[in-house]
């Protein structure tokens, strides 16, 4: 599955917002968007000539920060909207549900990884496993009752010892239950729309692709 192979930062002074790509870099002083905090490629000097933006550009930039915070892409995207859009209730929520399933996305809510795009590179590489059964597909849905873990045999590689420390230290989102000796988690039940934790306007890309 294609993934955005470019420079990471520059998404978050495009979306102007810090969007958490690069895990503890994005809390440090290095993160660029601190000392840039305009668009790239012109200082934010078009951005503030162009005046106000239209109803289509807010709601194109809020999809556009969607897809880049799960690192999805465009068509897989719509595929989400689309299934969001057959299911009961608020589309919007069905969206980020669908999206926080994911299991790279899981790996990183679990602690196991810095970013999500780490956590995508885990299981490409074939570390992690649902219910004992090796999965390496980043876009695959957890449902509750899942077992994620880190496979036998892979946990004693350096990457993983270090994680033991780092995921104890992190906070874990209630639908999820994280056995830090074992490496491993459990899905107790869906996610919610209070479980997404950085601010999106959901209803705004429900607008974008009701057009
Ligand atoms: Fe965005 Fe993180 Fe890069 Fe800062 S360090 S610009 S938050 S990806």
């Amino acid at each position: 599955m294609a993934r955005y192979t470019g420079p990471v930062c520059k998404l978050c002074r495009r979306e102007n917002q810090k969007l958490f790509l690069k895990g503890d870099r994005c809390l440090s002083s290095k993160c660029p968007f601190e000392r840039h905090p305009y668009p790239p490629g012109d200082q934010g000097n078009n951005r503030r000539r162009r005046g106000k933006a239209s109803d289509f550009a807010i709601q194109l930039r809020e999809k556009q920060k969607v897809r880049r915070i799960y690192g999805v892409m465009e068509r897989q995207f719509r595929r989400y909207f689309a299934e969001a859009s057959r299911q009961k209730g608020k589309t919007g929520t069905a969206l980020l549900t669908l999206l926080e399933r994911r299991l790279d996305n899981v790996v990183y809510r679990l602690g196991l990884a810095d970013s999500r795009a780490q956590a995508r590179q885990l299981v490409r590489h074939g570390h992690i496993a649902v219910n004992s059964r090796k999965v390496n597909i980043p876009s695959y849905l957890v449902a509750p009752g899942d077992t994620i873990l880190v496979r036998e045999g892979h946990r004693q590689n350096g990457f993983f010892k270090l994680r033991e420390e780092i995921a104890a230290d992190k906070t874990v989102p209630d639908w999820l239950q994280l056995n830090i000796e074992s490496l491993s988690g459990v899905v107790l039940r869906l996610p919610e729309r209070e479980h997404v934790d950085i601010p999106i306007n959901e209803q705004l890309v429900v607008e974008y692709y009701s057009r």
